[in-house]
């Protein structure tokens, strides 16, 4: 991450509220993200960190079947909020988690959504035989740009900066190797107590990745891959590749959806490889295409495409819910794994997990 001078926006100023660093306002930054013409990134449709709160504090009050739990605290000392639907603790349950990196929101956008989905009768009976657990903003310092480093390269606009690292400049999906007491706070939270304390069979761990990955010369709407580290079990492995395969069925039959394999090491540090290895739960990376904010423009993507990577999150997340429910993840092909081409970027870019 580069070091410079903070520079935020009055409006900016106002949205971190009293968590807000005292910076000079140094005007606006950059000319806005265009990786593809003249559309640029405005932050102020996200979600903040406190509207989100107030968005799953709504939904608590109308879910019955919903509860929330602060599973810890940020660095800066935000409530890290998980929603719960646990109706048998017998069940078979899913954790999905978002934001593990800051400036990767519209799956947290997504993962709302799905929240609000489940309280109507579009899901009903499915919460009956399958227990959710969402963490929609792991990374709530980072997603409101409130850290301790400068942020003032950053390509969006619109009142805040989103950033991958945590306030202290750790990435929490390289801590998932450590000892508990030695991980970054949200890694710590979300070990302590979710991972250890709750028996969970699935996880997706969403991820925005830059704009270029491509298969067969087009661009795809993101990629998947299952845990890689050769201590991985192989019966965990194995469900992986079948949470893998619901959800690559119900996105690729979408027009705008183009899954490409993710080309991920094996380092236990990662959550995909770590969290498979520590707790046998059958896990899957999702990167979705375009990150919130970054301080390579080519990474950002513009407003045009928010709407279907959101829609992206939902049928991700609602797929795999009513397969766990409905048995069928137990009996679903994985053969397309053998022939799912590798993505590989137009640009040179880096990987984001
Ligand atoms: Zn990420």
């Amino acid at each position: 991450m580069k070091k410079k001078i903070l520079s935020i926006s009055l409006s900016g100023m106002m949205a971190l509220g009293t968590f807000a660093a005292v910076a000079p306002n140094v005007g606006a930054v950059g000319e806005g993200p265009n990786y593809n013409g003249n559309e640029s990134v405005r932050t102020s449709i996200l979600h903040t960190y406190e509207s989100m709160v107030d968005y799953l504090k709504t939904q608590d009050a109308k879910q019955q079947a919903l509860e929330l739990e602060v599973i810890g605290q940020t660095v800066k000392g935000r409530d890290i909020y998980m929603a719960k639907y646990i109706s048998n603790p017998e069940n078979p349950t899913i954790l999905f988690l978002t934001q593990q990196h800051g400036n990767e929101q519209l799956a947290t956008e997504g993962a709302l959504e799905f929240i609000k989905h489940l309280g109507t009768n579009k899901t009903k009976g499915v919460l009956d035989k399958v227990n959710v657990l969402v963490i929609p903003m792991l990374n709530a310092d980072g997603a409101m740009g409130d850290v301790n480093f400068s942020l003032d390269d950053y390509h969006a606009d619109g009142g805040r900066h989103l950033t991958r690292y945590n306030a202290d400049g750790f990435d929490i999906n390289r801590e998932h190797d450590k000892d508990t007491k030695d991980m970054v706070a949200e890694a710590r939270a979300l070990h302590e107590n979710v991972l250890a304390k709750y028996d969970i069979d699935y996880m997706i761990d969403l991820h925005h990745q830059g704009t270029q990955s491509e298969i067969n010369g087009e661009y795809v709407s993101g990629s998947i891959l299952y845990p890689t580290t050769p201590n991985v079990d192989p019966e965990v492995q194995e469900k992986s590749k079948k949470l893998g395969a619901v959800v690559y069925n119900a996105v690729d039959s979408k027009g705008w959806g183009l899954l490409g394999k993710y080309r991920g090491g094996t380092g236990e540090n990662i959550g995909r490889n770590g969290i498979a290895v520590e707790y046998g739960i059958s896990t899957l990376l999702f990167e979705m295409r375009g990150m919130s904010d970054h301080f390579y423009e080519s990474y950002v993507l513009g407003q045009k495409s928010n709407g279907y990577l959101i829609k992206q999150s939902v049928v991700t997340l609602d797929a795999s819910v009513r397969a766990i429910a409905d048995g069928s993840i137990e009996t679903v092909d994985t053969s397309f794994w053998e022939t799912l081409p590798f993505q590989t970027t137009r640009t040179g870019e880096e990987e984001d997990e």
